[in-house]
């Protein structure tokens, strides 16, 4: 398997989902081993990492920080470059936080697949768990378990008619997050709508942008899939997980998780070293598993 980045670019533009402010954003193709690199291109091209030692403060949205220059709600997009398997990509930005655009991933999916992918010559290179790790705050929690591929499994419960119990379980491959994730929206609940506005945050949220629930149901309808709360809580999660600076090959599961326990699990596994390995190919992928019978040599006619 070789590293692969992006063999065009593909820009787009709209508001930050917390600070209300516009920016643009440009996808450029990056060279091996240069992993998901944001650019502040206002700040003299200043470089942010997407990796775990990077995460700052983490709440409604996941930002990063780096020498005090901050960037802020970079799940959606890392969701869909990390699940598309992009290796290497600079994420060129002129603002502060990555455009909301409709809520879901699936815009920066298209972009990804406008700009299409070119394979690096130099291996692709995983992180391999090899010893599980949870982290437990009250009734909410998250592991990351030893695995041969890249799973989640994600079950949230909020009360409320149209929420309730949901759970997601899948391989995580450009199809599956194509289909089962990428168009499900960022939600919120009207009741938390001022309290969040006097906190500074969603000053960029609209209908267009955020499902939000009333009381009893949904004021901007319809949803896109019945359980696409369940959907774009696992979108997030896998955007989070992508701080991992690598590939997983791991199996994580999120319950009633949110963003500060899910960049908690990546930055306490990337600081033991004792549960992981990194690793360029000696497993046999799942696409390798598949074609194994015809690559055997045919038994001789003895
Ligand atoms: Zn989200």
């Amino acid at each position: 398997m070789l590293q692969t980045t992006i063999a065009n670019t593909a820009s787009a533009e709209g508001v930050g989902l917390h600070t209300g402010v516009f920016g643009h954003i440009r996808l450029v193709p990056a060279p091996a081993d240069a992993g998901i690199v944001f650019r502040r291109v206002d700040l003299d091209n200043f470089a942010i990492e997407a990796e775990g030692h990077n995460v700052a403060r983490v709440s409604y949205a996941t930002s990063l920080m780096k020498q005090g220059v901050l960037l802020s709600t970079t799940e959606h997009l890392l969701a869909a470059i990390y699940s598309y398997g992009i290796d290497n990509i600079y994420i060129d930005i002129d603002s502060i936080e990555v455009p909301i655009l409709d809520g879901s991933a699936e815009p920066f999916l298209q972009m990804l697949e406008q700009a299409g992918i070119r394979k690096l010559r130099r291996r692709r290179r995983y992180l391999k768990v090899l010893r599980p790790l949870e982290v437990v705050e009250g009734d909410r929690r998250i592991g990351i378990y030893p695995a041969e591929e890249f799973r989640v499994r994600c079950y949230v419960d909020f009360p409320h008619p149209l929420v309730g119990q949901q759970e997601v379980e899948m391989l995580v491959s450009p199809q599956t997050f194509r289909h089962l994730l990428a168009r499900a929206r960022t939600f919120c609940f009207e009741r938390d709508i001022e309290p969040l506005r006097s906190m500074g945050l969603i000053r960029g949220g609209s209908l267009e942008n955020a499902i939000v629930l009333t009381s009893d149901g949904v004021m901007n309808g319809p949803l896109r899939f019945p359980d696409e709360f369940g959907r774009h809580k696992a979108l997030d999660l896998i955007g989070d997980l992508a701080l991992a600076g690598l590939p997983l090959l791991a199996r994580v599961e999120a319950h009633k998780a949110g963003h500060a326990l899910h960049t908690q699990l990546v930055s306490r596994l990337l600081a033991d070293r004792s549960l992981w390995t990194v690793t360029t190919g000696e497993f046999a992928p799942p696409e390798a598993k598949i074609e194994a019978p015809s690559l055997a040599p045919v038994a001789a006619a003895d």
